[in-house]
């Protein structure tokens, strides 16, 4: 645990730090970053571990879904930076031939950055390689919800890191509630939406800028034109990596009546093959992450009618991939965003009814449609709001460097990965340099006083 002073000190050395320039050289903002490659590529094994321990991460899914994915982002950013942070050259107007009006890409200063405990390494480190390449300073808040990964985190981040500029502050809610009385320069926060309005109204003092990562129903939609053996296995993929833990994980399924049946028979073969007829002993499903959600995530299953596994084992923190039929729109598994290895199906009789029925609730972070018709993938794109859409896959998107990831109204403001990272924090400073070219001189002479009407005629 960090100490209220531990906090202040470290919030003191990385403003002196950023103010001394430290972090305006682009060759120290590589270096940071490479070093940071570096961290994830020499401790593999001491991440994978804190994660085992954690949530009972299997090591493809820690490399995979985690290190693979901060590594990746690393060497995108490094092969790009350059051209972001370069001056932007904006195109003179007739007003301004003579002249040069620019876009300077500024760090804001000393930014925060808390993360979530499901991917408790990728959520607290993700958003820092965008932090670092835009020349900020960084106060990274790993959740205490992971206790082993805060503490890896907390243990090699220094060793790799320049000391001034980067902390790692150890705590839970009364250290974070402590750490946003302090004045940061940007906040980006991933996690829920109750506490997202908690860290915007702690940003609303001092009118301090936000990204907010946070959580929804993210709906899928089947039609049927799809492969179903394909659509199963990569909607159940979705849904059990992280054992449903997952911000981006399938919520829920809209489909007809017909293809409900095919869906539940094809995903009771797809689980076996998958996990055995025993999936708790399987290696490769995770745990929940403690008691208060295995029991939350118990109740929703007394909402319908459990149609594949329903096995809970509380000690173990376990819940079997479990699909869920007869639900009511209006349960709690309908209504809650259920983070776990819960697929509750609802039918529907059209595509049009599963429009109407996600747009009647608060955006999801992202929308998932199976179907091969590209006017039935139009239909979605354009009438449903949505954080993100992936045609045809689950979670996939969020690998893609190039594309913006993140919410809408209550499933959050503001994106990242890639380019987006590095623009969420980055100040676009507006710049003009005139010049004093006798011609233009004359002709602006014109709003100088004494004012007449022939001057402001077209
Ligand atoms: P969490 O409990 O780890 O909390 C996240 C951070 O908020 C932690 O650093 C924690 O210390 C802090 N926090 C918690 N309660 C607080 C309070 N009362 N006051 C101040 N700070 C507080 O994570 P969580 O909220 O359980 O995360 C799960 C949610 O996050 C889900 O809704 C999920 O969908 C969402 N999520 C979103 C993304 C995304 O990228 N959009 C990614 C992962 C998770």
């Amino acid at each position: 645990m960090s100490s209220s002073e531990d906090m202040k000190r470290a919030i003191q050395r990385a403003r002196e730090a950023f103010q001394c320039g430290t972090t305006l050289s682009i060759d120290f903002r590589k270096r940071q970053l490479k070093a940071l490659k570096r961290m994830y590529e020499e401790n593999e094994a001491a991440f994978c571990s804190a994660l085992a321990q954690d949530l009972k991460k299997p090591k493809q899914e820690a490399i995979l879904l985690e290190l693979n994915l901060l590594k990746d982002d690393i060497t995108y950013i490094l092969s790009r930076m350059d051209d972001w942070i370069k001056p932007e050259k904006i195109a003179p107007t007739i007003m301004t031939m003579f002249d040069q009006p620019l876009v300077y890409h500024d760090p804001y200063g000393v930014v925060l950055v808390l993360g979530a405990w499901n991917y408790p390494v990728q959520l607290a480190l993700l958003p820092v390689s965008g932090a670092i390449a835009a020349g900020n300073c960084v106060i990274i808040k790993p959740s205490e919800v992971s206790p082993a990964t805060a503490e890896t985190i907390a243990k090699l981040l220094p060793k790799y890191l320049d000391k001034e500029c980067y902390h790692v502050i150890c705590g839970g809610i009364p250290e974070t509630t402590e750490l946003l009385k302090e004045r940061f320069d940007y906040i980006f926060y991933t996690g829920s939406t109750a506490v997202g309005k908690i860290v915007r109204d702690a940003a609303n003092k001092n009118l301090t800028p936000v990204t907010l990562e946070l959580g929804g129903k993210s709906p899928v939609y089947i039609d049927d034109s799809v492969d179903m053996e394909v659509a199963v296995r990569r909607i159940l993929w979705g849904k059990c990596i992280n054992l449903g833990q997952t911000c981006i994980a399938p919520d829920y399924i809209l489909c007809s009546k017909q293809l409900q049946d095919k869906f539940v028979e094809v995903a009771r073969r797809v689980l076996e093959e998958w996990y055995g007829t025993n999936p708790k002993a399987s290696p490769d499903l995770c745990r929940v992450i403690n008691e208060k959600h295995v029991d939350r995530l118990s109740e929703y299953l007394k909402e319908g009618t459990v149609a594949v596994g329903g096995e809970v084992d509380r000690e173990q923190l376990y819940i079997a991939p479990t699909i869920l039929t007869d639900v009511s729109p209006k349960s709690k598994v309908m209504t809650d965003e259920i983070f776990g290895p819960i697929l509750p199906i609802i039918s529907v009789e059209s595509a049009y009814e599963a429009i109407s029925f996600i747009n009647a609730r608060d955006a999801p972070l992202t929308c998932y449609v199976f179907s091969t018709s590209s006017k039935q993938q139009q239909t979605f794109a354009q009438q449903v709001l949505s954080g993100s859409m992936c045609f045809n896959d689950c979670v996939v998107h969020f690998s893609i460097h190039d594309l913006p990831f993140g919410g809408i109204g209550n499933s959050g403001m503001g994106a990242y990965h890639g380019k987006a990272s590095f623009d969420s924090f980055t100040h676009n400073k507006a710049c003009l340099i005139r010049n004093y070219n006798k011609v233009a001189e004359m002709i602006g002479k014109m709003r100088y006083p004494p004012y007449s009407d022939t001057n402001t005629k077209r």
